[in-house]
């Protein structure tokens, strides 16, 4: 199954993200990026999230 995966070097913590998919994205008790562990991932919704991210660091992995 496809996950979304964040680069958390390269995260800024803009939010976009959550934003767009706070289904699957949220922060976590210390300020990072975090995904939720899904059964299934909101395809159209983490693309807009990949494309709207302005680090680059969201993509998918297998
Ligand atoms: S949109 Fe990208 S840079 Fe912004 S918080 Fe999400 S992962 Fe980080």
């Amino acid at each position: 199954m496809r996950r979304p995966e964040i680069d958390l070097s390269a995260c800024n913590g803009c939010g976009a993200c959550i934003a767009v998919s706070p289904t699957v994205f949220s922060f976590n008790d210390l300020g990072f990026i975090q995904v939720a562990d899904l059964e299934f991932y909101p395809e159209a919704e983490v693309d807009e999230a990949i494309a709207l991210c302005p680090e680059d660091c969201i993509s998918w992995t297998e």
